[in-house]
């Protein structure tokens, strides 16, 4: 358990909460990510990148970067609240709002209307795909082999060749059913 502390709705309201995602999404999605420094370039990165939007890295919005970071998948706001205790439906919406703005978060869009939230991949420096369940909506990331990496990067350059397009960066969705739902 992590203990940290938040801000209600950024102002006066100081509590003492817990992260419980760290345990409860490693058991649900596997082995944690890398620890230790890892971990701290993320939390410079973020930080970094909200001073650059004139946002400050305040404790909810840590809290927020940090289930993000310990999950394997894209989380709904339900999931996100589940796992950062202490966080407000209005103020997780502002702050992955926020978050999103300054591009230390992104919203992925999937199968159903449910918006699910991720870091931006040059925060958590995982670049990877998503297997998508087109009868639950549920994401699960997915490891980008080399094979299809290089493939891809090929038709970027014969597309950025053909059209001009500057090809920045891809995304790689995989639909099907999930175990649950096969
Ligand atoms: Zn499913
Ligand atoms: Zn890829």
């Amino acid at each position: 358990m992590i203990a940290f502390r938040y801000l209600l709705n950024g102002r006066l309201d100081v509590r003492e909460g817990t992260i419980r995602s760290t345990t409860d999404l490693d058991r649900l999605d596997g082995a944690p990510q890398g620890g230790g420094a890892a971990n701290d370039r993320l939390h410079h990165e973020a930080a970094l990148r909200l001073t650059g939007a004139e946002q400050r890295y305040t404790a909810c919005r840590r809290a927020l970067v940090d289930v993000m970071s310990a999950a394997k998948r894209p989380l709904t706001i339900p999931e996100i609240l589940a796992a950062a205790g202490g966080v407000t439906v209005s103020s997780a919406y502002r702050n992955l709002t926020i978050l999103c703005e300054a591009e230390v978060a992104r919203r992925v869009s999937g199968a159903d209307d449910l918006g699910r939230f991720e870091l931006a991949e040059d925060v958590s420096g995982h670049h990877h795909h998503h297997l998508i369940c087109s009868s639950c909506g549920t994401m699960a990331d997915v490891n980008a082999s080399d094979k299809l990496e290089k493939a891809v990067a090929e038709a970027a350059r014969q597309a950025a060749e053909e059209t001009g397009f500057d090809v920045k960066t891809h995304r790689v969705d995989l639909e099907g059913l999930c175990p649950a739902c096969r």
